[in-house]
């Protein structure tokens, strides 16, 4: 589940080593591969990508976007050149990518390999549940939900941050954790920014007051550019890693709050663990908490 902090680091990371470079071949595993990559281009996944140099990583949310020529290099794809295409990826809640040697080990299921030469490497898309999604395309208007995503967690003004939270109804927790809300922030990190807030997860956005909606976007900010720091310190080169020992609450359920002692809690529901510390976050009376 990686989310915005990782997805920093394995764009940098993939920035530095791959762009430049062309994908010299393709290969999907029978099973998972139909399933996780789509072509919406109409030509073919992986007759699309084949040929094409990689000219910009950037990350959208928790999409990667992998910016790819638009004159395919080679005889085979000679026809096929003229409109720059993207590679989407969509990790969800299970996939990650690994770069490596081909003789690397494999890091889980692989379902998607580019190749690539001098020297031979491999970025593969792994998925212990095939629940990402890759998409090649044109248009990443066509990527369903893609447009409906909200402004970016690193670069939302607390203006529109403010105001935005206004329209969403519900519990903090579960509107922070919204794409349309704003994108890059799953069920980890927003248990880690409500901490830090000291704001309870299902406290009803409707009551919190200006302070607190100010203290959320410093937390929020906080939280996520020292998580990429460590992040990045954890990671190093092996963006399949997903480093969060260092957090604070999140699946830390019965151990002591690093800042007040308590315990942490956790909660269950519709299939996501919460975790808070009651003491430093109270409220949430909502539901009786
Ligand atoms: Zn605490």
């Amino acid at each position: 589940m990686p989310e915005l902090p990782e997805l920093e680091i394995v764009r940098d990371v993939l920035r530095r080593r791959l762009v430049g470079r062309r994908i010299v071949e393709v290969s999907l595993s029978p099973k998972g591969g139909p399933i996780v990559a789509r072509d919406l281009t109409g030509h073919g996944f992986r007759e699309g990508l084949t040929n094409r140099s990689i000219e910009s990583v950037q990350r959208r949310g928790k999409f990667l976007l992998f910016g790819l020529s638009s004159e395919a290099g080679g005889q085979s794809a000679a026809s096929r050149g003229g409109r720059p295409l993207t590679l989407a990826v969509n990790p969800k809640l299970t996939g990650r990518l690994q770069l490596t040697p081909p003789e690397g080990k494999k890091a889980g299921p692989v379902h998607v390999t580019l190749r690539f030469e001098a020297p031979p490497e491999e970025l593969r898309y792994v998925d212990q549940k095939r629940m990402g999604q890759l998409y090649l395309t044109a248009a990443l208007a066509a990527i369903p939900t893609f447009d409906a995503m909200g402004p970016d967690a690193l670069e939302v003004s607390p203006e529109t941050f403010g105001s935005r939270l206004r329209r969403f109804r519900g519990e903090i927790k579960g509107v922070l954790s919204r794409e349309q809300f704003l994108a890059g922030i799953g069920n980890a990190y927003a248990d880690e920014i409500l901490w830090q807030a000291r704001l309870h997860p299902y406290r009803k956005v409707s009551s919190m007051s200006a302070q607190e909606i100010d203290r959320l976007y410093t937390a929020m900010n906080v939280t996520l550019r020292e998580s990429i720091k460590k992040v990045e310190a954890a990671m190093g080169e092996d963006i399949h890693l997903k480093p969060r020992d260092f957090f604070a609450v999140h699946m830390r359920g019965g151990q002591a709050c690093p800042r007040c002692g308590g315990r942490v809690s956790a909660i269950t529901a519709q299939g996501r663990i919460t975790n808070f510390c009651r003491s430093c976050q109270p409220g949430g009376l909502i539901r009786g908490l």
